[in-house]
């Protein structure tokens, strides 16, 4: 099994203010340690990255960035290239964020170079993907969540290089949350598609749940074969909250 990973992501909340819930976490995370050998990594606004990387220390969390631009740098005004993250002193980069993809009319294709540009850097792309509420009543949830792998995953990745997210659009900041069964189903059918497309490699890459992940529900969906750890929202906001999916690995 990969070494499960747990990722929080700020959007776009946080000011400086915020960094004590950072300190709390790496505070935690160096008295309690970290179940099964596992990854942390916080993705907060941009704004903050460089001044939390410095609050985490060697407290062994990482720090990603929520998106970044296809290219290395040039003209494009508000963007962020993934050196410059990488610079701030990232490991991560969060792309194809279903938010993203609706605000800001994220393809398949753009998802996969902004993946593309992240492996270039050396950062590890955590690429979202996942099905609306109507694609899930109409039985589409597993053809589109495949579809979205088969585009938004670049060719030539090292599998271990690379992670998933699946996030169900409709679970995101709701409370609901698919049964266990489901994810499972959903998991297994994104491992089968790795597998087909990177051969044995495929079994390395981690595939993580999103999706109104809470202390309460952390501990069985993280049990779920083929959840490699998950992509935490609002609950990653509060140290004590995020600490608690942490231990639930
Ligand atoms: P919530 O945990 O707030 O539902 O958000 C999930 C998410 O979108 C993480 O990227």
């Amino acid at each position: 099994r990969p070494i499960p990973l747990i990722a929080g992501n700020w959007k776009m909340n946080g000011v400086t203010a915020a960094l004590a819930e950072a300190e709390a976490l790496a505070t935690l995370v160096a008295t309690h340690g970290v179940a099964r050998g596992g990854e942390v990594a916080l993705c907060p606004p941009a704004t903050l990255l460089m001044a939390m990387r410095e609050r985490l220390g060697r407290s062994g969390i990482a720090t990603g960035g929520q998106d970044c631009h296809a290219r290395a740098s040039g003209a494009h005004t508000g963007d962020i290239s993934a050196a410059m993250l990488k610079d701030a002193g990232a490991r991560f980069v969060i792309v194809g964020h279903s938010e993203r993809r609706a605000d800001h009319g994220e393809t398949d294709e753009a998802v996969r170079e902004k993946a593309a540009a992240a492996v270039a850097t050396d950062l590890i792309p955590i690429v979202c993907v996942g099905e609306t509420e109507s694609q899930r009543l109409s039985g589409e949830a597993v053809r589109v969540v495949e579809r979205q792998l088969d585009g938004s995953i670049p060719d030539g990745v090292p599998t271990e290089g690379i992670v998933i997210a699946y996030e169900p659009v409709w679970a995101i900041g709701t409370g609901l949350t698919p049964t266990l069964a489901d994810i499972a189903e959903m998991h297994e059918a994104i491992r089968r598609r790795l597998v087909e497309r990177f051969g044995e490699g495929g079994h390395s890459v981690r595939i993580l749940y999103g999706g109104s992940l809470k202390p309460g529900n952390a501990r069985e969906i993280l049990a779920v074969d083929n959840v490699d750890g998950g992509l935490v929202g609002g609950a990653s906001l509060l140290a004590k909250d995020f600490f608690a999916i942490i231990s639930a690995l």
